[in-house]
């Protein structure tokens, strides 16, 4: 499994655009972190994938992509940087449904086929803004897909994929965006189709040994088409710290401290990446002094 990484390519003078990703060892990781059963990890890794393509086409700031669905994942969400920093989880880990008639991982079923898809972009600076469209199908190339045409009103296609081997390990993950240009709808949209059809599955390709540039060409076969820019890597890693965490627990305030050192410590789990983050009660005490309450001079 080689690094995860991202290319951008442009066929048909710039009418077809393209992204390409190997987000395998990013998936893997997620899956590790938080020890998803497959068809978890495949919706996990499908939405990482997704989420990765949207921040890299916002190219500063960071995108959360949220699936809210009422299937037994209890939902998703993922936030990408635009510098190639993912994270994410899922409501329940611990999913894996009998395969689809597709002989494929159901993550339609897991997310469910009714809810919402939600995008907030937050720029660098400046107001958060969010999208949302109501699921296609769950399984999230298809409500990226529809993502595109109605809230961003772009025509694109996206397509996500993970393999999950026999022995729940992720053997593959990534995925293509092949986004047409308004000029370029009606002549290259049946050529568009007509590659990803021959592409297939994309995980499957990539397990094969198919780098991004290989996937990105495929998509674009028949036309003139370039690389555009250099690969950007991908790497699951979370934004938590120590320092935030103790932050957030000297934000509760003295009294709540005080509470959690009776308990004789705290544990704090981050959600994106179910790091543990644990606290004696000395550094409960010495926070609840920085919340600037007595609660350190106790029992002394
Ligand atoms: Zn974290």
């Amino acid at each position: 499994m080689g690094p995860s990484y991202l290319v951008h390519a442009v066929g048909a003078d710039g009418r077809l655009r393209v992204m390409a990703a190997d987000a395998s060892a990013v998936v893997r990781e997620a899956a590790r972190r938080h020890g998803t059963w497959p068809t978890a990890t495949a919706a996990l890794g499908r939405l990482l994938t997704a989420t990765a393509f949207l921040a890299a086409d916002a190219k500063h700031g960071s995108v959360t992509v949220r699936l809210a669905g009422e299937g037994p994942l209890r939902g998703a969400v993922a936030v990408g940087e635009a510098d190639g920093r993912l994270r994410g989880y899922v409501g329940e880990p611990h999913v894996d449904l009998p395969l689809n008639g597709a002989g494929k991982l159901d993550v339609g079923g897991a997310v469910g086929r009714r809810g919402f898809l939600y995008v907030t972009y937050q720029p660098e600076s400046g107001r958060a803004y969010t999208g949302s469209v109501p699921l296609v199908t769950g399984e999230v190339g298809d409500d990226l897909t529809e993502f595109f045409r109605r809230s961003a009103q772009r025509p694109a296609v996206v397509g996500v994929g993970v393999l999950v081997g026999p022995d729940a390990e992720v053997r593959a993950a990534g995925g293509l965006l092949v986004e047409l240009l308004p000029s370029a709808v009606d002549e290259l949209a049946e050529t568009v189709e007509a590659n990803l059809g021959a592409i297939g599955s994309i995980s499957r390709l990539i397990e094969a040994g198919a780098r991004p540039e290989e996937l990105a060409g495929e998509a674009l076969k028949g036309c003139d088409w370039r690389l555009e820019g250099g690969r950007l890597p991908l790497a699951f890693r979370c934004a938590c710290s120590r320092e935030k965490v103790e932050a957030t627990l000297v934000a509760l305030g003295p009294e709540e401290l005080r509470r959690l050192e009776g308990d004789g410590r705290a544990e704090v789990r981050c959600h994106f990446c179910n790091a543990v983050y644990t606290f004696t009660r000395d550094e409960l005490r010495r926070l609840a002094a920085l919340a600037g309450g007595p609660a350190g001079r106790r029992g002394s």
